[in-house]
């Protein structure tokens, strides 16, 4: 038997230390309808109630298995304090932006971030969450925010298409609205930390080379990425959606920890860039293997990511809520039979 904890196990992974096997984890949301049955804690009030959010992200360690506790469930909490109009979700719906206040075809000038929005909102529902998490798993068992990153911030302040337009023709005031982004996640992401998570994972699915071209990728986007791995105090790990294969050069150089990925990026042609300079997350199908495949697809997934050389074992992108238990259970029972 190991004699480190499930956090330490995570915390030196991720420092590129040896350990006797792979985590397995998520970072990206765990909530599922089955752990909402088992808990009484549903959608959309665990979004909005400390407690309910604590209890329902614990229980994905709790009833599956998974080596951290993760929360919250959506890419809103920063968007909702600073000011957009939040679509609250059901059960199986996750909450999502609806109004989007600064949607204009020339950028209006949004000024300087203000630390008061750190009071808004529900960030001061998610700063109680992590105090709970922290005293119910007596700091064992690693805590994992995370966050929308500087670009899916902006898609969500002035609307993706016109984020599109303004990476063409707006250089200049689409800068001041990453960077506002970037002030408002370090700031956000360091409360998060003082208040006991562990380890933060920044979410930036609108970043995707499906969305935007490495070029301006490189150019646009990773100065402000150096800035959040530079001023984060803790752990670091970047998730991006799709098929990313043409930025893993400029990531290489971001001073992430971690890497997050899903299965349309192939894990050995990710190490192969990145070498051991960023470790790598995932990459079980959320949307396919998981959320419709048989235990033992997902099984077998597992395996193959193992043996091809993933760090963290871990859903490639977030559970959609109506994954079978069982099939996440098989993450965990593939990751044990490995190392027997
Ligand atoms: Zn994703």
């Amino acid at each position: 038997m190991s004699n480190y904890t499930l956090k330490e196990r995570l915390l030196k992974t991720l420092e590129g230390e040896e350990v006797d096997r792979v985590p397995v984890l998520a970072v990206t949301q765990t909530g599922t309808k089955d752990l909402m049955n088992l808990t009484h804690y549903y959608w959309p009030e665990a979004h909005w109630n400390a407690n309910a959010l604590a209890q329902l992200a614990i229980s994905a360690h709790k009833e599956i298995g998974f080596e951290a506790v993760r929360i919250p469930y959506c890419l809103t909490v920063l968007l909702e304090a600073m000011g957009c109009e939040i679509e609250i979700g059901d059960v199986t719906r996750q909450t999502s932006v609806r109004g989007h206040p600064y949607n204009s075809r020339k950028p209006i000038p949004i000024g300087e971030f203000s630390k008061e929005i750190l009071k808004k909102g529900r960030i001061p529902t998610m700063i109680q969450a992590i105090k709970i998490i922290k005293e119910t798993t007596r700091d064992k068992v690693p805590i994992i925010a995370g966050a929308e990153g500087p670009v899916t911030i902006a898609s969500g302040l002035v609307e993706v298409t016109t984020l599109m337009r303004w990476f063409i023709r707006e250089k200049e005031g689409l800068s001041q609205y990453l960077k506002y982004g970037t002030d408002a996640m370090i700031a956000y992401a360091n409360a998060l930390f003082d208040a006991g998570a562990d380890v933060f994972a920044v979410l930036d699915p609108v970043a995707s080379p499906e969305l935007i071209n490495p070029k301006d990728f490189n150019e646009i986007v990773m100065p402000f990425y150096h800035e959040i791995s530079e001023k984060l105090k803790g752990h670091t790990i970047l998730h991006i959606c799709g098929e990313i294969s043409r930025i893993l050069p400029y990531i290489k150089e971001s001073e992430f920890l971690g890497l997050s990925i899903e299965e349309k990026t192939d894990i050995k042609e990710a190490k192969d860039v990145l070498g051991d300079k960023i470790k790598i997350i995932g990459n079980i199908s959320s949307s396919s293997t998981l959320l419709n495949g048989t235990y033992d697809e997902v099984y077998q997934e597992c395996i193959t990511a193992i043996k091809k050389g993933t760090d963290v074992l871990a859903p490639g992108c977030g559970l959609a809520p109506m994954t079978p238990i069982k099939n996440c259970i098989a993450m965990i029972n593939a990751r044990n039979d490995y190392y027997k």
